[in-house]
């Protein structure tokens, strides 16, 4: 790609909503400009090029971006004197025709499949009149994200994406309209970048995809999404993750994997969404709910000392008292670790959105007040077993919990939170792993002392 020299030196800004996806999209885009020549700066205000990497799953985000974006007419101006506004990612590809009327100070909407030609639609955009909307929402959904240039936000993590897209059409979900079918990354490209960014000072990899179990299919079965993650653990690199998971496609030589390669962290985020029959057979997700306990079930038994989490949603057209108690079993009957739980969030274009009975959102609201205290209870009885063990944690750098605090996860992925020791400095202890004496739980995190050296 030749480099338009008119970008060179601008200074650019980039705020991402959503998923871990959108945070690895954000990261090339700032890989993107700043190979291009652009600089990046902390705050919007100073920014030439502003981007909002955008997510429609939920409802709140969309209106808390249209603030955001809107909030930009009034900024001072930029220091070349035009400030490029661009919108990105899923709501771009699903909305752009409503991006000029719901965000009228942008100038660019961008797909999910144009971000590799952002550069290019930054030098139309401020080489065209101002005013105007610069739209690319092509959807060839061949390109891979994962080719173009990337600027990590930490040396010690790297998002690696091994597939694009969902087949699922779960009927409250938006993702397969706008990120397309799912394909598959060959295992050499994934292993490939994984080599390059532990080279780079990677020590825990974070595989995605909008379903990672379902790995390889559209590649003739191999490898599965086990072997793969066997393969990437004899990387040597010291942390596996990954990310999401369908309950349908969870495979017993996955859980038999993360129990046998230490390097894959004891955690299984497991989206159950719902614990009623009838609410999943109306969301399409293809199983039942005595599916997932067994899938829990067989995680507890295979993968010692696993944590496992999950996602539910209240609130789902037609779901009755019956229904949302069903819901509220599963959280105590999988033996849950803890759980994102979430209002459903009608959005257009769907299924569910035109399904009859649309739950009031008092109800909806007093459901998940009920269902966020049963997260609570159980996510802090996982929480105060550990107080008076030793964790390993990796340390992510300072917490908001408060000046000189650090913060880190363990390998069960649970938050935790201690005081940097003296004389340290925490830029410097960021990205180390060391051990924590866990002293206090908390509901959702707990608070210990570090006890050895770093390393
Ligand atoms: S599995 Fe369902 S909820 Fe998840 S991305 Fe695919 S369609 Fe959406």
């Amino acid at each position: 790609m030749s480099t338009p020299t008119t970008l060179s030196g601008l200074t650019y800004w980039v705020k991402t909503f959503g998923c871990q996806m959108n945070f690895h999209e954000a990261e090339r885009v700032s890989g993107l400009l700043e190979a291009q020549g652009l600089l990046p700066v902390g705050r919007a205000a100073e920014a030439d090029v502003c981007v909002f990497m955008t997510c429609c799953v939920r409802e709140k985000a969309d209106t808390h971006l249209a603030g955001q974006v809107s909030a930009m007419a009034s900024a001072p101006a930029p220091p070349s004197g035009r400030r490029t506004v661009a919108i990105g990612g899923c709501i771009a590809q699903r909305d752009a025709n409503n991006v000029r009327k719901s965000m009228p100070r942008a100038d660019i909407a961008f797909g999910t499949q144009a971000l590799p030609r952002l550069p290019e639609l930054i030098v139309q955009s401020r080489e065209g009149k101002p005013g105007s909307l610069v739209v690319d929402v092509e959807e060839p959904y061949d390109a891979f994200s994962a080719d173009l240039p990337q600027r990590r936000a930490h040396a010690w993590r790297a998002w690696v994406p091994i597939m694009y897209g969902c087949n699922n059409f779960c009927t409250y979900c938006i993702v397969p309209y706008v990120r397309g079918r799912e394909r598959s990354r060959s295992s050499r490209s994934i292993l490939a970048e994984i080599a390059r960014v532990r080279a780079n000072g990677a020590r825990e990899i974070y595989l995605l995809g909008q379903n990672v179990n379902s790995y390889g299919h559209d590649l003739g079965g191999e490898p599965s999404f086990a072997e793969l993650l066997r393969e990437v653990a004899l990387t040597g690199v010291e942390r596996v993750r990954f990310t999401s998971s369908h309950p349908k496609d969870l495979t017993m030589e996955t859980l038999d994997a993360m129990a046998e390669e230490p390097a894959i962290m004891p955690h299984l985020h497991l989206a159950a969404q719902s614990g009623s029959d009838r609410i999943l057979e109306a969301m399409g997700r293809r199983y039942r709910k005595d599916d997932y306990l067994a899938l829990a079930r067989e995680a507890h038994a295979r993968v010692p000392g696993i944590a496992l989490t999950t996602d539910l949603i209240v609130g789902f057209p037609g779901e009755t008292e019956e229904d949302f108690q069903a819901t509220l079993d599963l959280v105590d009957e999988a033996d849950l670790q803890g759980a994102y739980t979430f209002i459903y969030s009608k959005r257009e274009g769907t299924r569910a959105a035109r399904m009859p009975n649309q739950v009031p959102s008092e109800i909806a609201h007093e459901r998940l007040e009920r269902l966020a205290e049963a997260v609570r209870r159980v996510s802090a009885k996982a929480h105060a077993s550990l107080v008076g063990s030793k964790v390993e944690v990796l340390v992510e750098g300072p917490s908001k919990r408060g000046e000189g605090i650090l913060v880190g996860h363990s390998p069960e992925n649970f938050t935790v939170h201690f005081p940097l020791p003296e004389g340290a400095r925490a830029e410097e202890l960021a990205g180390s792993i060391v051990d924590v004496e866990v002293k206090d739980a908390r509901s959702f995190y707990v608070q210990g002392e570090i006890a050895g050296e770093a390393r």
